[in-house]
């Protein structure tokens, strides 16, 4: 059933991308209309926080639609009833989905990093992948708006590629983070604090932390960055947004001369099919299942899909490479009780810092520090009997605990993989989901750059470990374990698949994140990425949605989307 009325933006999808675009569009006058595939949700109303693990039977325990714990704000996960995606054989891949207003910002690490000049010219530097049509300053200006509009702590470092933002002061490290600044100090690892979207000072009516550290369950105070209270909830009061939940975008539809005419999606509460209509679409889906939207948008003017002529839509997909090392470190058994609290986050990190010249690997990764004392969550301590003497039964088993809390530290590296042609994603011919649309199917390989990065990895977090006088819990992988590389996917960092260029041969969207073939279409997630960097992609998705959001309004005042 089609309705009536026309917007000027349908936008699919309420997570970072899509979120962005409705609050800047809704503040530009755009009548906007948002179709979101999950429920509602409030944190103010809806999030546990402070909520003890004894007050439920489940102590917190995971569950299949919260696989971070039964407190985390995230509602999705690895997999979704009715909502397959495929592997081809071979592949290693797992796809993270939230479903809900807001997306994976209700529950996401909060690490909002920039991209820096480098990282839009890779090619240029080392001759792998492809440049972006834009660059660094194409994209400043935006980030600025983004650091003032939403608030992210952070230090001024003037470091070449990690480029400063317009910060509110860090939180000061805490015990075990100070122990890892001496060792990483000694290594001459570059060791800054952490850029985290999350208020050390009240912003635009928005409470400062109060450093409980639950920031995935959700903030009630709202002082840390969701699309669904920071964007979405400034965007409905506006007046300007028509926010439909449980909708379930099937496809972009167009009209004779091959503009978007709108979107069709599944009513989930009825089964039934609508059908919206718009004079620009916005597509925000996450990057996969944009992707998905357009391969699934066939017609006779778009036999392989809407903005596909090139082929590339599905093509140059990443995610972020990624290993662990935890390790004991005697120093922090039997420590002086001391002050623990902070935000849910790590305080200080570890940018890359070294010269890939110099190295048998492209490009870098940075290191995510974690450990200390936090509120125990359901499952801490477990494996204690991996602990000198740890373990036993009764008394002597609680005195273990007591000992033993707060003295692991780990490191988590996060890098940068390079688009190859044997990672892509495409529909898959034989399945669909339960409303009958074709699903995707994953093809992922990691070449040589990635596993020499994380073997990298794997040495350095050992090396910072015995510096610090500990000792890490498992062996290095070898290289038949990749040495330990996580599986695609799994980092969470899901980008391209609707890459942006000049060349409409070699790309889906222009610079403005427009398809070339479609002027009134839009992807405003993480799909227009050409390349990962060694950063975590949010603030980047935010910036150029609102930078997107910006030329669509500009656009649509020159009368220039039909
Ligand atoms: C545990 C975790 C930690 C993370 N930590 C960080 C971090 O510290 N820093 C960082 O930069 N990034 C982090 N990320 C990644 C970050 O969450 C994503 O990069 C970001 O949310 C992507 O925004 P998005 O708008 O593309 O997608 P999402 O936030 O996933 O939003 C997509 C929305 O679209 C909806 N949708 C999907 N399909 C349809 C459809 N067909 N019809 C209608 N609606 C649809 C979904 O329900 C969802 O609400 C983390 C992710 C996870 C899971
Ligand atoms: S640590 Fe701060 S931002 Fe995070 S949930 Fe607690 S009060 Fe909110």
């Amino acid at each position: 059933m089609s309705q009536a009325k026309l917007y000027d933006v349908c936008i699919v999808g309420s997570g970072a991308g899509g979120g962005m675009a409705a609050h800047a569009l809704t503040q530009a006058g755009a009548d906007v209309i948002l179709l979101e595939a999950g429920g509602p949700w409030d944190n103010a109303k809806d999030s546990a926080m402070l909520t003890w693990p004894y007050e439920s039977p489940r102590r917190g325990k995971s569950t299949k639609a919260r696989p971070f714990g039964e407190f985390d704000a995230c509602i999705g996960g690895w997999e979704l009833d009715g909502e397959p995606y495929t592997r081809a054989p071979g592949t290693e891949f797992r796809w993270w989905r939230a479903r809900m207003v807001g997306g994976r910002t209700n529950h996401w690490g909060r690490i909002s990093l920039r991209f820096g000049p480098y990282d839009f010219k890779r090619e240029s530097r080392d001759g792998l992948g492809d440049d972006w049509p834009i660059g660094y300053g194409d994209v400043a200006p935006y980030y600025d708006q983004v650091d003032r509009l939403i608030g992210v702590f952070g230090s001024t470092e003037h470091l070449p590629n990690e480029p400063d933002g317009v910060f509110l002061p860090p939180p000061k490290p805490r015990c075990h983070e100070l122990l890892v600044k001496q060792a990483a100090d000694r290594l001459h690892i570059t060791c800054i604090p952490s850029r985290l979207s999350i208020l050390t000072r009240p912003l635009n009516g928005r409470a400062a932390c109060h450093y409980c550290g639950q920031c995935n369950r959700g903030c009630r105070v709202n002082a840390n960055f969701t699309s669904t209270n920071v964007l979405i909830a400034p965007a409905l009061a506006s007046g300007k947004l028509t926010l439909v939940t449980n909708a379930m975008a099937r496809e972009v539809t167009v009209d004779r001369a091959g503009h978007a005419s709108g979107v069709t999606y599944v009513d989930k509460t009825t089964g039934a099919d609508r059908h919206v209509r718009a004079k620009v679409v916005a597509l925000g889906a996450s990057a996969f299942e944009s992707a998905r939207l357009l391969l699934n948008s066939r017609s006779s003017l778009f036999p392989n899909g809407l903005a596909n002529a090139s082929g590339t839509v599905g093509r140059y997909i990443t995610d972020t490479t990624g290993t662990d090392v935890a390790g004991f470190i005697p120093k922090l058994v039997d420590h002086v009780p001391h002050n623990h609290d902070g935000v849910g986050g790590m305080h200080l990190y570890m940018p890359w810092w070294l010269d890939n010249a110099k190295l048998d690997f492209p490009r870098g990764y940075h290191i995510e520090i974690w450990g200390g004392p936090h509120v125990p969550a359901y499952g801490a301590l477990g494996g204690i009997q991996h602990y000198p003497g740890g373990g036993g039964y009764g008394r002597q088993l609680k005195q273990d605990y007591r000992r033993y809390y707060g003295s692991t530290i780990g490191f988590s590296g996060r890098g940068e993989m390079i688009p190859n042609d044997d990672t892509y994603c495409e529909t898959d011919p034989q399945v669909v989901d339960r409303w009958g649309i074709p699903v995707l199917r994953f093809h992922w390989k990691w070449s040589d750059h990635e596993y020499k990065q994380v073997k990298h990895m794997q040495e350095t977090f050992r090396a910072l470990i015995a510096e610090m006088g500990g000792e890490a819990f498992w062996p290095m992988p070898t290289a038949e374990q990749g040495y330990g590389i996580a599986a695609g996917g799994v980092i969470i960092h899901e980008l391209g698949g609707t890459r942006m260029g000049d060349d409409p041969k070699t790309s889906v969207v222009n610079r403005w994140c427009q398809a070339h073939e479609c002027k009134n279409l839009f992807v405003v997630d993480g799909g227009p990425f050409v390349s990962q960097a060694d950063k975590n992609p949010t603030w980047t998705i935010l910036a150029l949605s609102l930078r997107t959001a910006a030329y669509i309004t500009d656009q649509m005042k020159q009368g220039a989307l039909g």
